[in-house]
């Protein structure tokens, strides 16, 4: 039996379901030119803690051995951290893990699943993969054909009787557009209790706009809010595969019935621990990461190109006519960008802030792909 045969053997929601797509070819791209440029997938390019490095390494003499199957020492860690008991947080291999849990545990055929567009690509596979209807709501009018950000006032209107989740991020993933902390209550204040407000701080650490506060504040307030966060980008261990999220008490427990057992494995649970006590270590990587974000986003205005404001490790770059040819041009030059076709922004590529080294070598690769 082929994939068609199989799938009309799965679950509906499969059938419009498209797998996560990683960006290029990375292995191969490697192995063709050493010293590749790797700018596609928003990892930190200044590395993680060295303590998070040594820990995990120390993990290792323990791998015979399951971890610790509730992660309670890096939970309370996170727990004072964030100023939130230890019950209210869950760990997940990553936070695509939490995002696709839950939708399993909160939706399913007949729902709807509520996101933006240009929104980040896992909740419409978390909707699909829950058998629940992926609904899009409009996001902000482009400017000079740039995407603007989250529409607030168009994702309350597009609320119905069966959503059930909204997923949103802030700041976003991939236009870099965000929004202050008011502008979220507001958003809450105006949402029917009983739907889920998801919202994906993945970023939250590089953040340097006094504005852009993390929700988790609003917690108390809103029982049915819950905040993602990830220890894959500013603090650099995308390899181990570690999130969180934060939420009501009784959210967690639900989602405790879905958790696979020891999800968050040994070496992962190490290191960020140390990450998350190595505060230093984060504040360098902000400011490092804030100045060569403002110094690349501003080469690239330089060279006549339309950059989005960002708060990320990375830059949303529109080229005002299909971006494939770069795209091409810069890959035979060793610098990896992720394509943003997928996205609907087929004359932009997402260029990830690299070292500055990196990010020289990127403007070098990108006026020979453009000459
Ligand atoms: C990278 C990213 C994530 C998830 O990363 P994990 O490695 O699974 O924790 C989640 N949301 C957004 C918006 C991201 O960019």
């Amino acid at each position: 039996m082929d994939e068609a045969g199989f799938l009309a053997l799965a679950r509906p929601g499969l059938r419009t379901l498209r797998p996560y797509d990683p960006g290029l070819d990375l292995v191969a791209l490697r192995r063709r030119h050493p010293g590749l440029v790797e700018l596609g997938s928003n990892e930190n390019a200044l590395g993680c803690s060295p303590a998070a490095r040594a820990a995990a390494q120390a993990a290792l003499e323990q791998v015979h051995r399951y971890p610790d199957p509730s992660g309670g020492a890096l939970k309370s860690a996170l727990a004072s951290a964030l100023g939130v008991g230890s019950e209210q947080l869950m760990l997940g291999n990553g936070s695509h893990e939490l995002l696709m849990m839950l939708a399993q545990a909160f939706a399913g055929p007949g729902d709807e699943v509520l996101a933006s567009r240009f929104g980040f690509a896992v909740y419409g596979l978390a909707a699909q993969a829950s058998g629940a209807r992926f609904v899009q709501a409009p996001a902000l009018p482009a400017r000079h054909a740039m995407p603007l950000g989250h529409d607030l006032d168009a994702l309350a209107a597009a609320v119905g009787p069966d959503t059930r989740l909204l997923y949103l991020a802030n700041p976003n993933n991939p236009t870099g557009t965000w929004f202050p902390r008011a502008a979220l209550e507001g958003l809450l204040a105006a949402l029917p209790p009983r739907l889920l407000v998801v919202v994906d701080e993945a970023y939250h650490e590089y953040c340097t706009d006094p504005a852009l506060q993390s929700a988790v504040g609003l917690l108390p307030r809103f029982p049915n809010l819950v905040v993602t966060r990830t220890f894959s980008k500013a603090h650099g261990l995308a390899g181990l595969r570690l999130g969180y999220l934060v939420a009501a008490p009784g959210l967690v427990a639900v989602m405790e019935r879905l958790r696979e057992s020891f999800n968050a494995n040994g070496p992962a649970l190490a290191a960020a621990g140390a990450a998350l006590a190595d505060t230093a270590h984060l504040a360098w990587v902000r400011e490092a990461n804030a100045a060569a974000r403002e110094a690349l986003s501003g080469a690239l205005k330089a060279r006549g190109l339309a950059v989005s404001p960002s708060q990320c490790n990375f830059l949303l770059v529109g080229f005002g006519r299909d971006a494939g040819a770069i795209e091409a041009g810069l890959v035979a030059r060793g610098v990896v960008p992720r394509p943003m076709a997928g996205y609907g922004l087929p004359d932009c590529l997402r260029l990830t802030v690299g070292t500055p080294q990196d990010n020289q070598r990127l403007l070098q690769a990108l006026d020979e792909a453009m000459a």
